[in-house]
């Protein structure tokens, strides 16, 4: 393969539009991107895999990529083994991979829900439509709106247990359970029944 010193003695001017189109396109990416997060992912899962982060912008680390909202091609160029994302976000990439309109061949690693005091806790209906959607186990982190950690789901069983010293947050409708937990984490915090469930 030609090194682009020859190419642009080969053909220069098609050596220098490429060259100033995939500048642009650096840039044009670089812009897009979020800011760097400083919050830590905490994936479930202690395996390196490819994770493509929405709703927050999450610490560095191999694999893991941020992604904007509008990012559907560049979602489906990562070929992302695992999702992390708000429900709503989760909800419209199942939708835009039923319409065919991205792949996903390579998903096959638990979905990681994020939600917040604002969203509340997964329905059970939430469940049946990220199953409905992916066909994937789904793990919950409760996080603050600037995607602190307040509880993160049990790996023995349904619920969430709470991270050590945050207390759970005011407004969200959530119990907790009668007895500690089989995982050795305390009680477990889960969504409270309300009418309309
Ligand atoms: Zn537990």
């Amino acid at each position: 393969m030609a090194t682009p010193i020859e190419r642009l003695v080969v053909d220069p001017v098609t050596s220098v539009f490429e060259w100033a189109e995939s500048l642009y396109h650096a840039v044009l990416w670089r812009w897009k991107q979020p800011p760097e997060g400083r919050i830590d992912l905490q994936y479930p899962l202690n395996t390196e895999l490819r994770i493509a982060v929405f709703g927050f912008s999450v610490r560095p680390q191999p694999g893991v990529r941020n992604f904007a909202a509008t990012e559907l091609k560049e979602l489906e160029n990562f070929q992302p083994q695992a999702l992390a994302a708000p429900l709503l976000e989760l909800r419209r990439i199942g939708a835009a991979r039923r319409s065919g309109e991205v792949m996903l061949k390579n998903l096959t690693h638990p979905l990681l829900v994020f939600s917040t005091p604002e969203t509340g806790l997964l329905r059970e209906e939430d469940r049946e439509d990220l199953w409905n959607l992916f066909e994937l186990p789904v793990y919950e982190q409760l996080r603050t709106g600037g995607g602190e950690l307040i509880a993160q789901s049990c790996e023995a069983q349904e619920g969430l247990h709470l991270e050590p010293g945050t207390g759970a947050p005011q407004g969200l409708e959530w119990k907790l359970a009668d007895n500690s937990c089989a995982c050795g984490r305390g009680r477990l915090l889960s969504r409270a029944a309300t009418a309309g469930d």
